[in-house]
């Protein structure tokens, strides 16, 4: 053994110990275990890390320790360590990697089923679905890094990140495309901490063409991940590969979320996802009961669409459901089975489209009483039951409660309300007219009146 070499090495073993009684063990096993000191004079220490990871973390997070580490080592006030980063492992004496890095490059995890092709533009999501696709067009252009897309669940977000990936996989096969939830992330993070296999772990995503990352509200909160993601952020960021990100909020709303993170994040470009409008969910479920074989009418679409309205993850639910029933249960697609399946899916919000206006109107057009006279004062007989009759439907249909009613009907107090309630309770039994009137417009509001008065 060569006599600088030896010195490098005791001076290291010294620097060590004392980090060693100063740091956590896993700190000392994780980032400290793997240096090997490879140049050294009076003042100055050179110290190889496999990474430029390493060296960043190191830098950041020990830094003042190692440096009056070293200080005590070297016996110098002046002391100062360099840290390089290692280009080849051969290069450095005896330095057993921790691991074997993976012959092959990590698996892109894209779900093939997620493309551009099948996803239904709208003015709900058109932005965010061209911006994709320009990214995925030519992934690193700084104007769409990062990109990231925002909205509520089950309206397309994974889909598009999918998409992504696909295509940068269809136009330039080679392309090292990552996708990963947060929640991966932070799981082979911490695993690789763990495992002592931090190298690997920077290799999977720093190595990363495009690097997609669905749900990053899930890093709320996860102080070290982010910094881990921060770094390797930096690094895809800095050589010009792209970075997708998809998250449940606006990247400035993301409370527990580092600020300079958010800075990054607002370099790029952020896109949203909206609920799709009526046009646009009946256009999934027309292509989304085509692709799975079922033939619905288009009452039947228009009825689905009308009800299930707040994401396309449920609109996609209830083709299946309604599929699976009709095969389980080896029935008949019929409005029945549909109107069950998609109560199933909304519970008790299914009539919750129908105002008291909308059963005022009703009951004005069946009884060719004025509306302006139904809410008003009018004692008539005809009258006044118009107007008993439309409190009985609230209350009956849409479950208004009775002050609300009250209110509507021109600042009614609720024993008025009651009152009406029970007295055509009453009156239905005996008289058929008004029996049929009750029945014609409930049946009228459980084919919510779009035009579903008839079997499909
Ligand atoms: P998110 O990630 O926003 O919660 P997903 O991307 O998982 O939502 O979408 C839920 C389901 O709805 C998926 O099966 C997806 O294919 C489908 N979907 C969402 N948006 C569209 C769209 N615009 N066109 C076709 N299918 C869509
Ligand atoms: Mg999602």
């Amino acid at each position: 053994m060569d006599n600088i070499k030896k010195v490098k090495e005791d001076v290291w073993g010294v620097a060590l110990s004392l980090l060693v009684e100063r740091l956590p063990s896993h700190a000392i096993n994780t980032w400290f275990a793997p240096i090997v000191p490879i140049s050294i004079n009076r003042e100055k220490i050179g110290l190889s890390v496999p990474s430029q990871f390493f060296s960043e973390w190191i830098e950041s997070h020990y830094g003042d320790q190692l440096l009056s580490a070293v200080r005590a080592a070297l016996k110098s006030d002046q002391g100062a360590y360099r840290l390089i980063v290692a280009k080849e492992k051969k290069t450095i004496e005896d330095n057993k990697p921790a691991f074997k890095p993976r012959k092959k490059p990590k698996e892109n995890r894209t779900n093939k089923n997620y493309v551009f092709k099948n996803f239904i533009e709208g003015s709900n999501n058109e932005f965010a679905k061209n911006a994709a696709l320009a990214v995925a067009n030519s992934p690193g252009e700084a104007r769409f890094n990062p990109l990231i897309v925002y909205g509520g669940v089950g309206l397309g977000k994974t889909h598009l990140l999918h998409a992504i990936g696909n295509k940068v996989l269809e136009i330039k096969p080679s392309s090292n495309v990552v996708l990963v939830t947060s929640e991966q992330f932070t799981l082979d993070f911490v695993n690789s901490l763990r495992k002592n296999k931090t190298i690997e772990f920077t290799k999977t995503y720093r190595t990363a063409d495009v690097l997609l990352i669905d749900d990053i509200q899930f890093f709320r909160g996860k102080e070290q991940t982010q910094e881990q993601f921060f770094h390797t952020f930096n690094e895809l960021y800095q050589s010009g590969r792209q970075i997708v990100m998809t998250s449940d909020r606006f990247p400035s709303e993301m409370k527990g979320l580092q600020d300079r993170l958010i800075s990054r994040f607002q370099s790029g470009l952020s896109v949203d996802v909206q609920p799709p409008d009526f046009e646009i969910r009946v256009a999934i479920l027309l292509e989304k009961s085509e692709q799975n074989g079922l033939n619905l009418k288009y009452d039947a679409i228009e009825f689905i669409a009308r009800h299930v309205k707040n994401n396309i993850r449920d609109l996609e639910g209830a083709i299946i459901r309604i599929l699976a029933k009709s095969s389980l249960m080896n029935k008949e697609i019929d409005f029945n089975l549909i109107r069950d399946v998609v109560q199933e899916r909304v519970g008790s919000s299914y009539l919750s489209e129908v105002t008291i206006e909308d059963v005022v109107k009703k009951v004005s057009s069946l009884t060719q009483i004025k509306e302006k006279d139904i809410i008003g004062k009018s004692r008539k007989m005809e009258i006044a039951e118009a107007r008993q009759l439309s409190m009985f439907l609230c209350r009956n249909i849409i479950g208004t409660s009775l002050s609300n009613i009250g209110f509507y009907f021109g600042g009614r107090d609720h024993s008025t309300v009651i009152h009406a309630v029970k007295s055509i309770h009453k009156k239905q039994v005996k008289d058929s007219r008004l029996q049929n009137q009750i029945n014609l417009i409930k049946n009228e509001f459980s084919f919510l009146t779009y035009g579903l008065n008839q079997k499909f």
